[in-house]
């Protein structure tokens, strides 16, 4: 079982994420929590560059910078899932859509296909959409990473993209109001995933 984690920054999903390991965990499963960019060592150097206030860096080197951290997180995930863990990853493909392609304009088809290359065709069993207002969602957060930075209306994009995707894609989906309780936004998930694939 393959569960990701979408959503713009300051949506919950770290906290999501360990609540649902620390779920899974009481229940008697092997999970592996993992992150991109991230997650592995190269992964992390890689997420280094991305988010440093330093650099400037051209939408493109960004795609690269992002999927290279993929390529090599998903080497993990596979093994990880053919070991029988419950793998739970804090953004995937889906964030290279809705980042690169709806928030810096980078054509949609070409991204996925790269995505493809990047995952070896590795989807998740489902994804959970945290959704949120960027206005809420950035007034949460204390430190600014480079992304961070951009103007709202980058924020906007990016969420109008991650409803697109999930729309094209309903099955895999679900779609959870970040201004929720962290409880409530817990309990949803929970019930989608002891619904679909815990009988
Ligand atoms: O959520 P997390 O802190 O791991 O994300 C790292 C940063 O990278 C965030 O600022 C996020 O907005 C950005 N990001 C991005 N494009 C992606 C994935 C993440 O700009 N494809």
């Amino acid at each position: 079982l393959f569960i990701t984690f979408e959503g713009i920054d300051g949506s919950g999903k770290t906290t999501q994420a360990i609540l649902l390991k620390d779920y899974l965990e009481s229940k008697g499963f092997k999970v592996y929590l993992t992150r991109e960019p991230g997650g592995t060592e190269v992964g992390s150097k890689i997420r280094e560059i991305l988010l440093s206030p330093d650099f400037s860096i051209n939408p493109w080197t960004e795609v690269f910078l992002y999927l290279a951290s993929r390529v090599e997180n998903t080497i993990v995930v596979k093994k990880k899932l053919e070991e029988n863990y419950i793998v739970i990853c804090e953004r995937y493909a889906d964030s290279t859509i809705a980042y690169q392609g709806y928030g810096r304009n980078l054509p949609l088809n070409i991204l996925a296909e790269m995505n493809d290359i990047a995952t070896s065709g590795l989807k998740p069993d489902l994804t959970v959409l945290i959704d949120l207002d960027p206005e809420l969602a950035l007034r949460r957060k204390k430190t600014f990473d480079r992304i961070e930075m951009e103007g709202k209306d980058f924020y906007y994009r990016v969420r109008e993209g991650y409803l697109e995707i999930a729309k094209r894609e309903q099955e895999r989906f679900i779609i959870i109001p970040g201004s929720l309780s962290k409880e409530e936004i817990f309990e949803r998930i929970v019930k989608r995933i002891k619904e679909k694939f815990l009988r």
